[in-house]
């Protein structure tokens, strides 16, 4: 396939059509280019950079899809205010050295209507599960249409979302598809705090409390004191905890600041 002329010269490619998605991974294909993908929300940040910089170096031809995934968000969630930035993600795309954007419409990744239509596996149980008994469905369904659609060779994904990261190499392995998912470490800001679309719902105040989640888990890696780090994750001004527990040697968390969720993890 020949690309249009206004598409060369670094520019990166976008389309919304799954048809010319598949078009063009086709033609890269063809030349025995390797595809890595890097599955977004949008409103990028560093995180996101970062995966890109980690597909880049496993793969020929990285593609970096932005979509707000209806299935996963529950009637009193966010999805509507959830933070849209098309234009400066694609600006920021453009830096990245990311080589095709891809942002569905959503007819393309639910024609027949936003459904799950994946059960999430083990790994779903618990912790988010518990408050968003959803979400993994919703993520799993998500990433299963993604992957058909880009057919990538490999996919790059944050532990800053520790569980679901578990959840997608389940999906992978039950559902037998051929693509190597490789897990990018957390970034933080210079206060330690995790990097999030979400992070711009907070005021100022709001951002001074949320830069002390990472110290207290830091601090629970080192005692194993689960009860202690709840009392002082309140202490330091969260609203409310949904969980901080201990699995996969990590230590999990999620808790509110007003009606923004917060989620972090740290390995022991
Ligand atoms: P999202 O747009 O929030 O759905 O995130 C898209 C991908 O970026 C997921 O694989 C996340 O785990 C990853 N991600 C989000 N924030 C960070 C971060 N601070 N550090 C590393 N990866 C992240």
């Amino acid at each position: 396939m020949t690309l249009p002329a206004e598409k060369l010269g670094g520019a990166i490619l976008t389309t919304t059509s799954k048809l010319d998605l598949q078009e063009i991974i086709g033609d890269w294909k063809a030349q025995n280019l390797k595809i890595g993908l890097v599955p977004t929300m949008g409103a990028l940040h560093e995180g996101h950079l970062s995966l890109i910089k980690i597909a880049l170096e496993n793969s020929d031809r990285v593609v970096v899809t932005i979509f707000v995934n209806p299935t996963q968000f529950a009637p009193h969630e966010d999805f509507d205010i959830y933070p849209r930035k098309e234009a400066q993600d694609i600006a920021k795309l453009e830096e990245s050295g990311a080589h095709l954007v891809y942002i569905p419409a959503a007819s393309e990744i639910y024609p027949d209507g936003p459904a799950s239509t994946l059960k999430a596996g083990p790994a779903a149980q618990g912790l988010e599960s518990d408050f968003r008994p959803h979400f993994f469905d919703g993520v799993a369904t998500v990433v299963h249409r993604l992957f058909e659609h880009a057919q990538p060779d490999i996919a790059v994904f944050g532990e800053k979302d520790f569980q679901q990261l578990q959840v997608i190499k389940e999906m992978v392995k039950t559902q037998d598809m051929p693509v190597k998912i490789i897990s990018a470490p957390i970034m933080r800001d210079e206060h330690g705090l995790a990097l999030a679309s979400r992070n711009v719902y907070l005021s100022e105040e709001g951002l001074q409390i949320a830069r002390q989640l990472n110290k207290v888990l830091s601090e629970a890696t080192e005692t194993g004191n689960i009860e202690a780090a709840k009392t002082k994750v309140l202490e330091t001004g969260f609203d409310k905890i949904d969980y901080i527990e201990k699995r996969w040697n990590r230590i999990l968390a999620a808790a509110w600041i007003g009606k923004t969720r917060l989620i972090d993890n740290m390995e022991i």
